[in-house]
């Protein structure tokens, strides 16, 4: 037997699949973490499981989707509406998302979700199963999955498994809220190495497990039944080489000095996130009313590009951010406006990566406001596609990616003020000071990129193993 496979295991594959008018289209999808893995799942007999995206009409559609992506080395899970609706939408995205995001008062617990969620979890243990073997390797990622180790490691006790966080980990209190705490902190501990971006992010999955679970901590690792469980920080990286290239593209630049053309010069402060309360979008746009408030010789001067992808609106509290947003954008253009100059330029939309990157490129701020992020992507594409133009990144200090990213301008988003000064700041900042802040954040970003972050993962995975297997 081959012991030596690399399964990859997440909620959604990285594929799209579209019911098209002469049948099912399937296309890769170009995500970075597809990207850094790609090197990964395409090789050997290595596999990537998730759910594809799609529910089959019948059978013959299940026996097609499986077999064409076979070929790709994917492994489709196939769940219900019902499933969808309970672990994925219920149980992942109205209690994890809001809790590990520190806002539990948006958390809807609901023990039929729950039940669900454990339910698909034993799920996707089903259907690795049917591909391990017993000494494999398996990264698992992300909350949707928080109980998947522990169901590999109950069957298969000298099976690799990693766990990566994408998301924050929040303090042990706030997990606390959760009444099925203890069986998720359980699940995740089936895993050899539970990796998360930030030092803080660890530091509290560590103290949940001594607080919550009685579980005495050594360092960065505890043990459980026997086994070593380590706790480490892997930021993540951006697929820097995609960024750093598109922006230097031909098509990009002359599209970038088309969108500046059409704001007429005027400076672009740029945000891109999708429709979610984590991401202080609310705060951003009362910000720029007070920048335009306090400076009024800016007015005229800027435009705020807001763009927020479509995401979750059909959840009560998604929805009503939406229609804050468009209230407050609404007003503060009527108000502040005139017929020659638009303050916010707001799309409700999701664009082509060429769209955004001549965007970044564009753009002479990127104003990332997020009142909790994991990492935030979006800051670090901005940086690895300013190497031929200036701009400057005003972070939250409240994102992950802001324990990186240290010669940004960080602000504290929920201080109205905070935000407007660093944006004032940021517009009437020196060349020289721009360039020296923009190269010391590009050189990290250039350095740590997914495929090292990948790396160095699977390098500690290994590491691990070894050393496990003396013990046993
Ligand atoms: N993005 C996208 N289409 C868009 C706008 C953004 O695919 O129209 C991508 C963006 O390039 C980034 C990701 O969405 O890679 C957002 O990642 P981030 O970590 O900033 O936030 P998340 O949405 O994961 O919370």
């Amino acid at each position: 037997k081959n012991n030596n496979k690399v399964i990859i295991v997440s909620n959604r594959l990285p594929v799209k699949i579209e019911r098209k008018e002469d049948g099912l289209v399937i296309s890769p999808s170009e995500g970075g973490l597809a990207t850094g893995l790609g090197s990964i799942y395409n090789a050997g007999n290595n596999i990537w499981v998730g759910w594809p995206g799609i529910i089959p009409q019948d059978e013959a559609e299940k026996a097609f989707i499986t077999e064409e992506l076979r070929a790709l080395n994917l492994v489709p899970v196939f769940l219900t509406e019902e499933e969808i609706l309970g672990y994925y939408e219920g149980f992942s995205n109205e209690v994890l998302w809001p809790i590990c995001h520190y806002s539990p008062s948006y958390a809807v617990y609901d023990t039929d979700n729950w039940n669900t969620y454990v339910q698909v979890n034993e799920k996707f243990g089903q259907i690795v199963r049917e591909y391990i073997d017993s000494e494999d390797t398996v990264w698992i990622h992300d909350y949707q999955l928080m109980l998947l180790p522990n169901v590999l490691r109950k069957q298969y006790e000298k099976l690799s498994i990693g766990y990566f966080q994408h998301i924050p980990f929040p303090p042990d209190e706030v997990f606390r809220s959760i009444p099925w705490r203890n069986e998720l902190l359980l699940g995740i501990l089936g895993a050899d190495l539970t990796a998360f971006h930030t030092f803080n992010d660890a530091q509290h999955f560590l103290d949940a497990c001594t607080h919550i679970l009685n579980i005495p901590i050594r360092n960065n690792y505890l043990q459980i039944r026997g086994r070593s469980a380590y706790v480490e920080v892997y930021p993540m990286g951006i697929d820097f080489d995609k960024f750093n290239n598109l922006s230097k593209d031909a098509g990009v630049k002359e599209r970038a000095l088309e969108i500046k053309s059409y704001f007429k010069q005027r400076k672009i402060i740029l945000s891109i996130d999708r429709l979610d309360y984590s991401k202080g979008i609310i705060q951003r746009i009362v910000a720029f009313e007070e920048l335009l408030k306090n400076y009024p010789e800016l007015r005229d001067q800027v435009v705020l590009y807001m763009l927020v992808v479509p995401s979750r609106d059909k959840v009560k509290q998604y929805k009503r951010l939406r229609d804050e947003i468009d209230r407050r954008v609404g007003n503060i253009n009527s108000v502040y406006g005139s017929t020659d100059w638009t303050p916010i330029a707001y799309f409700y939309n999701s664009y082509p990566v060429e769209e955004l990157s001549a965007l970044y490129v564009a753009a002479d701020v990127c104003l990332i406001t997020s009142i909790r992020d994991g990492m935030n992507l979006v800051s670090k594409e901005y940086i690895a596609s300013k190497e031929e133009t200036s701009g400057v990144l005003v972070l939250s200090e409240l994102a992950g990616a802001s324990k990186e990213l240290i010669d940004a301008v960080h602000v504290n988003p929920n201080s109205v003020d905070q935000i407007s000064h660093a944006l004032h700041f940021a517009l009437h900042m020196s060349e020289e000071e721009k360039l020296n802040r923009m190269k010391a954040n590009f050189d990290l970003v250039k350095k740590f990129n997914i495929h090292h972050w990948v790396e160095i993962f699977f390098a500690r995975m290994k590491e691990i193993k070894i050393q496990q297997r003396k013990e046993f």
